[in-house]
């Protein structure tokens, strides 16, 4: 008996814990944090124990206590015993929160398949930002022991990897970071197609139309496709990235002044559009440090991004009076300052984190600067982003920067996921990644209920 399971995912977007069992073979694919799981009980610096696992997670009602999938520190303060592993693998997506975030709780003899771009993001922003996703080469626990490494291992798109009783395909899709896949889960009852993230007004729609056409051939069972736009109001604008590109180099060509562009830290595609336009219009792209290391992580990938260090168009920001962390030393020496940026900036793109919009104070902009804010609107449900939004606001008007709303998002809209769903024609449906799994109509629509089996 073939069976599927969402433990997250399930009428919520993000968080994706999508179990297939097939005889004694069990595979995760993705293992993320839904965007509101904590929303209930926790806010700004209210936040789950780390130091004690998942006892926090579980006494709330928030992860599922499930033998054998946790290790040794994740569950060492519940009333979950530790026992050996019960399942055979996790196959992530992509590298987004919503994606991967639990994998830290995973006990490490799982393996964990990813593709290779995926990994290098995830390891630059391990060293970046001091998150934990996986234990890259063992944790050392508080007693002094040491927990092994988690067994990471790479794939390519095309490429069959045997698991048990399963054969997973990984296909690559164009999503808002490189290095994302759909997955063909062939079982002893037919194929399983999941989606993973993605859409076709990108740079790459050909990658996400390999996936679909793979899926067609397959003739699957069941389809399991995100539906994060599918929604009675669109607040999404529908703009692809070309459009993104043209409009920022139009405002970037009118603009007298600085131009500031803040855009999602792991949107390599958009890096690469504001890269191009600096290109373009004769100015220097401004990049933070983090940035620079994830470049720095990918150099010599397909993906065929820029060398920081070495390309002319490129500068990098290093903020005053800051204690460098080890990973930041050995790019200082490649450094602007504050009086460079002040001095150049009617000649530069600056991207800008909000997180250090403090630095505009050091800037001064001249007049007619302006900024693009090239990540989504806030959302009406989500106050929080809304008063971000107010803030960012107050810094832009102080500094008399006009505002730029161009965004594309990382997601196909509502039609576009329909028209899948329909040139699929899977013998079963179930949406995941959506707050809207009901208004998927057609044949055997299944509303998927977290942590409850549906079989093939
Ligand atoms: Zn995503």
């Amino acid at each position: 008996m073939v069976s599927i399971t969402l433990f997250g995912g399930a009428g919520e977007i993000g968080g994706n814990k999508v179990l297939i069992e097939d005889k004694k073979t069990k595979v995760f694919l993705d293992f993320g944090q839904a965007f509101g799981l904590l929303d209930e009980y926790f806010v700004d610096w209210l936040q789950p124990r780390g130091r004690f696992g998942l006892k926090d997670y579980f006494a709330l009602g928030l992860m599922p206590k499930i033998p054998g999938l946790y290790n040794h520190e994740a569950v060492k303060c519940t009333d979950l015993k530790h026992t050996a592993p019960e399942y055979d693998a996790v196959f992530i997506s992509h590298a987004h929160q919503d994606h991967v975030a639990h994998l830290a709780f995973l006990e490490q003899e799982i393996p964990i398949y990813m593709g290779e771009a995926c990994k290098k993001i995830l390891d630059s922003t391990q060293h970046t930002t001091g998150m934990s996703v996986y234990s890259e080469d063992g944790w050392e626990k508080r007693d002094g022991t040491k927990i092994p490494p988690n067994k990471i291992k790479t794939f390519r798109s095309g490429e069959k990897i045997k698991v048990g009783g399963l054969e997973i395909t990984p296909i690559h899709v164009d999503h808002s970071v490189p290095g994302a896949y759909g997955f063909l889960v062939e079982t002893s009852e037919g194929t399983i197609a999941y989606t993973g993230d993605l859409r076709k007004h990108g740079n790459k729609p050909e990658m996400t139309m390999d996936f679909i056409n793979s899926a067609i051939e397959a003739e699957p069972e069941a389809l399991i496709i995100e539906g994060t736009r599918v929604a009675e109001v669109e607040s999404r604008k529908n703009h692809t990235e070309q459009f993104v590109h043209s409009e920022s180099g139009r405002v970037v060509k009118e603009s007298k002044g600085m131009v500031l562009a803040m855009r999602y830290p792991k949107d390599l595609d958009r890096f690469r559009t504001f890269y191009t336009i600096a290109k373009e219009s004769g100015r220097k792209l401004v990049i933070s440090l983090k940035t620079a290391h994830l470049l720095l992580s990918l150099k010599g990938d397909r993906i065929g991004l820029p060398n920081p260090l070495e390309d002319e168009n490129i500068e990098i920001y290093g903020r005053k009076m800051i204690i460098y962390k080890a990973w930041e030393l050995p790019l200082l020496d490649h450094c602007v300052n504050s009086e460079w940026v002040m001095k150049n900036q009617k000649a530069i793109i600056w991207e800008l984190d909000f997180s250090q919009m403090q630095e505009l104070i050091d800037i001064e902009p001249v007049a007619h600067s302006a900024c693009i804010h090239s990540m989504s609107e806030p959302f009406e449900e989500d106050p929080s982003s809304q008063l971000q939004d107010e803030v960012l606001q107050n810094w832009l008007t102080r500094f008399g920067m006009e505002r730029h709303q161009l965004h594309a998002s990382g997601h196909a809209s509502m039609q576009e996921i329909f028209e899948f769903v329909e040139e699929i024609d899977a013998k079963k449906l179930i949406p995941i990644h959506t707050q809207n799994p009901q208004m998927f109509k057609g044949k055997d629509a299944i509303v998927a209920e977290k942590g409850k089996k549906i079989t093939l």
